[in-house]
C-alpha cells in the first residue's frame, strides 16, 4: 500500500531525491508548478517531481517508489480538468522526453516519446505528405497524455480515437518492469494501457499510424437552425459509403435574444433570465491537391443546412492548427488562465437529440462565460476497438461537449449544474468522456461507467501494479 500521510511521504520524497539528484526535485517552485491542471478548481501540491529523461529512468525511479510506498502519477501536459494528473506523491513529468524518434513513410508510423506534443508531430509530418489520422481540437497535448485518455477528434467518425492509432507501447509497470506492447505482444498490457489514465502503467514511448493527406483542406461551415436535421445530415455524412468529407465537427451556438421574466422583478436569475436561439453550426472538410479542387456544389447538394455561410482553404497544417487563435482570443481575454471545469459525455443516437435539448433549454446565453461554448461531435462506433474507451454502443453516437468558466461566485453553482447534466446524461444511456469534469468517487461508480470492461481493468491493475502505486486515486479500485 502506499503511503498516505504527508509527513511519511514528505521523508520518503526526500529520501527520493538522494537518490536521484538532478531528476528528483523538492524545489518548491518546481513542485508549485503541477499544483493544478487545465481544469483550476482541484490543487494537490506533489512532495516531489521526477523530471525523467528515459524509460530507464522512469523504471528506476518507479522501483524506488515501489521501495520507499511512494504514490506516482504521469503527467504531460496538464490538460486534464479534475485533478487525473495531480498528486501529493511523486509527480512523474515526461516532457523532457519529447523526441520524434523515427517517422517511417513507408510503414505508416512515428516513433514517438511518451512527451512529445501532437504539433510538433504533426509539423514533422505533414512536411512529408502524412498526417496522424486523428487529431484532438488541441494540439499542445501529448501522444502519451491523449492514448492514456483516449483521444477525439473531428475525424474520429472515420478513424476512431488517438489511442486506436496506437501501435505499439513502451511503458514501466508498477512494478517499475519496462515493457513493450503491441496488439500482437503483450496484448492484454496494450488494451490495458490504453485509456486507463496512468493506472496500469507510464507511457515512455508511443509508435503511432500516419496515413498519407493530400496537401490541402477546404472546410465548409453549414448552420442549421434545428438539431434534428443537423443529425440528419450528420449521420449522412458518415455514412461509409459516401466517403466525400474527412472530418466533421460541430457545435451548438446560441444567438442571444435578451431577457425573460421567470419571477417577480428584475434581479437576474430570480426575476429575469437571459434566453436566446439555438444555432448548429456544423464543420466539414474534404482533402484536395492543387489543381483538383473539389465540387462544392455536388459534394453539399444532400445536405439541408439552414445556410452555408463559408468556405475556405486551409493547408493541412493550418488546419490542424485551427484552433489557436481561439486559444490566443481566450489567454488574452483571462479565459486560459481561469476554472474550466469541462464536461464531455458520448451520447446513444437515439436519445441524443432529446437530451441536448432539454439541456440547452436551461442554458441561458452567456452562462457558460466568455469563451465558453458546446460541443457536438458525430461519431460512428466501429471505427474504435480500444476496450477501455467506453460508449453508449449503437452505430453512431454523439460527443456532447459542455465547455464553461464562470468567475469564482459562480463557481459552485456551475458545478451543481455539470453534476446534473452529467446524472442526466448517464440516466440517457451516455458515457462520460474521462478528461474534465468527473467526480465518480467510488468503485461502484467506476464499475457502473466502465461497464464490461471493469473487471478487466481491477485485474490489470493487480496484475501490473500490485501495490496501488500509480494513478491520482482518480479512478477508485474496490
Ligand atoms: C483547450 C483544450 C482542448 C481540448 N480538446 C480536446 C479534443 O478535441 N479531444 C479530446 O479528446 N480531448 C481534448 N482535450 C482534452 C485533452 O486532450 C486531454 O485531457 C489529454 O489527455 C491531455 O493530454 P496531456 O498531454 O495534457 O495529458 P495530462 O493531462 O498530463 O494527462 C492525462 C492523463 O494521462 C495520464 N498520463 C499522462 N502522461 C502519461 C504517461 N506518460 N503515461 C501514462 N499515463 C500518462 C495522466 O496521469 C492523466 O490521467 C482538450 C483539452 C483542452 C485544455
Amino acid at each position: 500500500m502506499p503511503l498516505n500521510e504527508p509527513a511519511a511521504i514528505a521523508a520518503a520524497a526526500r529520501e527520493l531525491a538522494g537518490r536521484f539528484p538532478g531528476t528528483v526535485s523538492l524545489a518548491e517552485e518546481r513542485r508549485r508548478e503541477f499544483e493544478t491542471d487545465f481544469g483550476r478548481w482541484r490543487f494537490r501540491l506533489p512532495a516531489a517531481v521526477a523530471r525523467c529523461r528515459s524509460a530507464a529512468e522512469v523504471a528506476a525511479v518507479i522501483r524506488a517508489c515501489r521501495e520507499l510506498g511512494l504514490p506516482v502519477v504521469s503527467r504531460s501536459q496538464g490538460h486534464t480538468q479534475s485533478g487525473q494528473s495531480l498528486t501529493s506523491g511523486v509527480l512523474l513529468d515526461t516532457s523532457r522526453m519529447n523526441r520524434i524518434l523515427a517517422v517511417d513513410e513507408g510503414r505508416g508510423f512515428a516513433d514517438c516519446e511518451a512527451g512529445v506534443v501532437w504539433r510538433d508531430l504533426v509539423e514533422a509530418t505533414t512536411a512529408r505528405g502524412l498526417v496522424p489520422p486523428v487529431l484532438t481540437n488541441n494540439l499542445a497535448v501529448t501522444v502519451s497524455g491523449t492514448t492514456s485518455v483516449a483521444g477525439l477528434g473531428v475525424a474520429s467518425f472515420r478513424h476512431g480515437t488517438q489511442a486506436d492509432q496506437a501501435l505499439e507501447i513502451e511503458c514501466v509497470t508498477g512494478e517499475g518492469e519496462v515493457v513493450v506492447c503491441s496488439r500482437e505482444r503483450e496484448r492484454e498490457l496494450f488494451d490495458m494501457v490504453r485509456c486507463s489514465l496512468g493506472q496500469i502503467a507510464a507511457i515512455t514511448r508511443v509508435r503511432t499510424r500516419l496515413r498519407e493527406t493530400a496537401p490541402r483542406v477546404r472546410q465548409y461551415t453549414l448552420v442549421y437552425d434545428d438539431l434534428g436535421r443537423f443529425m440528419a445530415d450528420a449521420a449522412q455524412v458518415m455514412d461509409p459509403a459516401n466517403p466525400a468529407f474527412s472530418t466533421l465537427g460541430g457545435l451548438c451556438s446560441p444567438a442571444p435574444m435578451g431577457f425573460r421574466r421567470i419571477g417577480e422583478g428584475l434581479e437576474l436569475g430570480r426575476g429575469m433570465i437571459g434566453y436566446g436561439v439555438w444555432l448548429f453550426p456544423m464543420y466539414l472538410t474534404v482533402e484536395y491537391r492543387p489543381g483538383e479542387e473539389p465540387d462544392d456544389a455536388a459534394l453539399l447538394a444532400p445536405l439541408s443546412p439552414w445556410r452555408h455561410v463559408q468556405t475556405q482553404d486551409l493547408t493541412v497544417f493550418e488546419f490542424a492548427r485551427r484552433m489557436e487563435p481561439m486559444f490566443e482570443a481566450w489567454r488574452l481575454s483571462g479565459y486560459w488562465e481561469q476554472p474550466h471545469p469541462w464536461m464531455e459525455v458520448v451520447l446513444p443516437w437515439a436519445a441524443a437529440r432529446e437530451y441536448v435539448e432539454s439541456v440547452l433549454a436551461n442554458l441561458p446565453p452567456g452562462a457558460l462565460g466568455p469563451g465558453g461554448h458546446v460541443l457536438l461531435w458525430p461519431a460512428r462506433t466501429d471505427t474504435s476497438a480500444a476496450p477501455l474507451f467506453v460508449h453508449p454502443g449503437g452505430d453512431i453516437v454523439l460527443g456532447w461537449g459542455v465547455l464553461g468558466s464562470v468567475p469564482p461566485a459562480r463557481h459552485a453553482e456551475m458545478l451543481a449544474q455539470l453534476d446534473l447534466a452529467s446524472e442526466l446524461a448517464i440516466a440517457y444511456g451516455g458515457k462520460r468522456y474521462l478528461s474534465g469534469y468527473v467526480t465518480f468517487d467510488s468503485p461502484e461508480r467506476w464499475a457502473a461507467h466502465f461497464g464490461p470492461a471493469w473487471p478487466r481493468l481491477c485485474a490489470a491493475k493487480r496484475r501490473y501494479d500490485p501495490d496501488g502505486l500509480l494513478g491520482a486515486e482518480f479512478i477508485r479500485f474496490p
